[in-house]
């Protein structure tokens, strides 16, 4: 044996058993409601043109400057690995042709993510994400559709309670403008105050700041003005409009003006949902309306709005609520000797026929089997010896109740589905 002893690479983990199917319970569950709402599913590579991600000087989050997994090809092509689903999908929106009709698209997709963080509880370099956009729709309406979907979702994982939606409005460009200028007297005034970090949000993006998780700069943003005073008309009916919507659709809110979202796209709309259970790693749902992305992309203008959710996240706080799904039960197929396989295999592909999950061990005696399917959990053990073969019969044991009886194999399949 090689004396190699092999870890995941950091930041990276296995999914195996219980997170495994937490991890799919989310992703099965975000894929039907969201059908119910009328999304279809996407699925696009999982990297990109570096270029996708990285529009130009204009970018300035922490995942486009200090996270993205970039790197040269054999053919010299610059190429990152996807950090974020809506570029992507508005990238695919564009690629495919799906700009001119049938707007909105109403999209949904889930797969791993990869951005170089820190690791640590609830943050990873690969982790996954579940994510809606709509394409192509500039109205209140969708914005509040979008976010009742993600609701719903964690509704049906049994997450509601423990999680708060928080929305905030960005406002309009002309909005955003001004609200700026307002923003960066107010940090220059405290410059020396500011992490570094901040000092150089201060001059390309303001906003970026409040989103700042160092403790001296979340002093002075408790203290920055809002965006309120600066919503231009239009800014403002949409921000009414989305609050009338979300009571309609009856999810709970509150108002937070310090969500800004960690990437640079956004407009009007931001918001999160937030728990207070996974401690430092709060946010477990986010998104907003951002405009201008499509066009980015080379496309016509196309509003829409989305949000992604941190699988990981979710599946944590299914944990923390005991809501793990329980394993599938299997039925347990045991030939005493090989002279009965035969007639075990044939026993164990008509159960499966009949969608009834069972297995068989391929060796081992009857206590060797007996000790595997407990071991597994397994909710039955059919026992076929010589005589039961004979005889067209199995031993049914049931493994929860204890009890053992005889039954022809030809009654098995519906004794078994009941
Ligand atoms: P955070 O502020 O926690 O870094 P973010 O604003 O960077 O989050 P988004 O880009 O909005 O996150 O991604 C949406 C969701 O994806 C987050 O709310 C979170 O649940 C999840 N997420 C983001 N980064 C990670 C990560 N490194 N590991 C696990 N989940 C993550
Ligand atoms: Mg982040």
């Amino acid at each position: 044996m090689s004396s190699l002893k092999f870890q995941p690479p950091r930041g990276t983990r296995d999914l195996i058993g219980d997170e495994f199917r937490r991890h799919h319970r989310v992703i099965k569950t975000a894929r039907r409601i969201s059908a119910l709402y009328g999304f279809e599913e996407w699925a696009t590579p999982i990297f990109e043109d570096t270029r996708v991600f990285a529009r130009g000087l204009g970018e300035t989050s922490d995942v486009v400057s200090k996270e993205m997994y970039t790197f040269e090809d054999r053919g010299g092509d610059s190429v990152t690995l996807r950090p974020e689903y809506t570029a992507g999908l508005c990238r695919a929106l564009v690629t495919n042709g799906l700009t001119q009709s049938n707007l909105p698209r109403k999209v949904f997709a889930a797969g791993p993510m990869f951005r170089y963080e820190r690791p640590q509880a609830g943050r990873y370099r690969q982790f996954h994400q579940i994510d809606l956009e709509i394409l192509g729709a500039a109205e209140p309406l969708a914005d509040a559709e979008v976010i009742a979907c993600g609701y719903h979702i964690l509704k049906e994982l049994g997450l509601d309670e423990g999680a708060i939606l928080e929305v905030n409005t960005l406002g309009d460009t002309e909005s955003r403008e001004a609200y700026r200028a307002e923003l960066i007297a107010y940090f220059s005034a405290h410059r020396e105050a500011l992490s570094e970090d901040s000092k150089r949000r201060l001059e390309k993006n303001p906003l970026r700041i409040i989103d700042s998780k160092d403790e001296g700069d979340r002093k002075l943003v408790a203290g920055a003005p809002t965006i309120e005073a600066f919503l231009t008309e239009g800014a403002r009916a949409h921000w009414d409009a989305l609050r009338r919507h979300l009571d309609g659709f009856k999810v709970p809110y509150r108002e937070n003006p310090r969500i800004v979202r960690g990437l640079d796209y956004y407009s009007h709309t931001a918001f999160e949902f937030v728990t207070d259970r996974l401690g430092a790693q709060g946010t477990v749902m986010g998104g907003g309306r951002y405009d201008g992305l499509v066009q980015e992309m080379g496309g016509p203008a196309t509003p829409s709005v989305g949000w992604a959710a941190g699988i990981e996240r979710l599946a944590m706080l299914m944990e923390v609520a005991g809501l793990t799904p329980a394993a599938h039960r299997l039925v347990t197929v045991i030939p005493v000797s090989e002279a009965e396989e035969r007639v075990a295999v044939d026993v164990l592909q008509s159960l499966r026929a009949a969608g009834i999950a069972a297995e068989m061990g391929y060796r081992g005696n009857l206590k060797r089997r007996m000790e595997r399917a407990n071991k597994q959990n397994a909710r039955a053990a059919l026992i076929i010896g010589e005589a039961e073969a004979a005889k067209g019969v199995a031993q049914l044991r049931d493994l929860d109740a204890g009890t053992q009886e005889e039954v022809a194999l030809t009654a098995l399949v519906e004794r078994l589905r009941g």
